[in-house]
């Protein structure tokens, strides 16, 4: 018997990193997931992880700052598996530089995938929550839903070189405080975890050549220098870096029947930072 059985959950940004690993550890208690990536790969990986251990999960690609893209989230949910429980807001990316140097592209594309995005996967589920939730309510069974936004400690304290990214994920923290005001009434608890520092390929350490990915069709510089993550990593109480899963964890809590009357929190996910 998993915590999570028979419910469904769509996490996006889910082929790698901290997504990758909500998705497994969603699944290894029992839910049904819908994968999301920009790219096929990485998502079969991840539905093949899930598969592997038993559990059952389809994929919903694509980038998530494609204004349909959120109806086709939870229709993939609705289609494959006949309901949605558990909505994370995960996908992401960081392009950063000081004031001085970034761009309305540059602000703007942060802006899309960090804030936009959620808000229009939220909007497109509201309709089959709504619904749903009023039936249940008719039929007086309470059935908590969840939504895990994924925020960061740069959105609620700054971070400099990431205007961009901290206004959209300090932003993130209100959508959650208001959902969780307008979704009370439907059971659905509406939570944010921010990480602090979690070693995933946007933490990764850059070599001298300054490694780039691909993503929404620009070439972007990923990692971190690795005298700042040392610098980072002294400021952390607990000494290190977070694995993916210990992120994962975080979320988890928020998905469990423990947390069913908590609502609109803000989780720092950080080794005591
Ligand atoms: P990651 O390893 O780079 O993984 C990010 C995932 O999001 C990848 O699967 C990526 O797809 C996907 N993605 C990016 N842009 C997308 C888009 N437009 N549409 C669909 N999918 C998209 O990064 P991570 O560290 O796991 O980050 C996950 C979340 O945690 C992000 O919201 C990030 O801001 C947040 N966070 C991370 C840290 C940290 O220390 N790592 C700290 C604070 C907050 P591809 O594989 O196709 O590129």
């Amino acid at each position: 018997m998993g915590k999570l059985d028979g419910k469904v959950a769509l996490v996006s940004g889910s082929g790698r990193g901290i997504g990758r690993a909500i998705a497994l550890k969603l699944a290894s208690e029992g839910a049904k997931i819908v994968v999301n990536d920009l790219d096929e790969a990485p998502a079969l990986e991840t539905i093949a992880a899930i598969e592997n251990s038993g559990g059952q999960a389809v994929a919903c690609n694509g980038d998530v700052t494609v204004p349909d893209f959120g109806e086709r989230f939870v229709r993939a949910a609705v289609d494959a598996f006949d309901g949605l429980d558990i909505i994370v807001n995960n996908a992401g990316y960081t392009w950063d530089s000081v004031i001085q140097k970034m761009t309305d592209e540059q602000f703007q594309a942060i802006l899309d995938v960090h804030l936009m995005a959620p808000f229009r996967i939220l909007r497109a589920a509201s309709e089959f929550i709504r619904v749903t939730a009023k039936q249940e309510i008719e039929e007086g069974r309470a059935v908590y839903r969840k939504v895990v936004n994924i925020s960061s400690i740069s959105g609620l304290y700054g971070n400099a070189g990431q205007i961009n990214y901290a206004a959209a994920k300090s932003s993130l923290i209100g959508v959650t405080k208001t959902m969780a005001k307008e979704w009370g009434r439907y059971n659905v608890n509406v939570n944010c975890v921010a990480f602090g520092f979690i070693a995933t390929r946007m933490t990764e350490a850059i070599g001298d050549a300054g490694k780039t990915i691909e993503i929404a069709g620009r070439d972007l510089p990923v990692g971190i220098r690795p005298e700042n993550i040392e610098a980072i990593t002294k400021t952390i109480p607990l000494g290190r870096a977070g694995t993916p899963q210990e992120a994962a964890d975080g979320v988890y809590l928020f998905c469990t029947p423990e947390s069913n009357y908590i609502s609109g929190q803000v989780l720092v996910v950080g080794g005591g930072l």
